[in-house]
């Protein structure tokens, strides 16, 4: 297997996507009192409610993981700080880094729009409730 994921390039992309995709938050927290301003920074970015915001973590995105290289290339790169509150790592197809479980960035995409026979697209909540 040719590792493509470097630790250098690791923790270059880590500073990027803080500083330009608001990667955070930094000390994450499954507690959701936690966290209360980077949460509402994010829902005014999706233009969605603070509840909504913090639905949306790198757990649930749809370029998270996970190929047996990127698997292989979590356990390549040693863990460092910023595993400490992550809530485990997983691994972003999007910008090729390690990211994490209870993280996110703006650019967190939902996995849950399904295709129907009609070709219409519903999202998980219009399926169970209806439009
Ligand atoms: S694109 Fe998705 S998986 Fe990648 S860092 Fe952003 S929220 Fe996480």
């Amino acid at each position: 297997m040719k590792i493509k994921l470097t630790e250098k390039e690791n923790n270059s992309t880590i500073e990027k996507m803080k500083s330009h995709w608001n990667l955070g938050p930094e000390k994450a927290s499954s507690d959701p009192k936690d966290n209360g301003e980077y949460w509402k920074k994010m829902a005014s970015i999706w233009n969605v409610s603070e509840k909504e915001a913090r639905r949306r973590l790198c757990s649930n995105c749809k370029h998270s993981c996970c190929t047996e290289i990127d698997l292989e290339q979590m356990e390549f790169v040693p863990y460092n700080e910023y595993d400490k509150y992550g809530g485990g790592r997983t691994y972003c197809e999007e910008f090729n880094f390690i990211c994490h479980n209870l993280r996110t960035c703006q650019d967190w995409e939902s996995t849950c729009d399904y295709v129907t026979e009609s070709d219409d697209t519903m999202t998980m909540k219009e399926m169970l409730y209806g439009k």
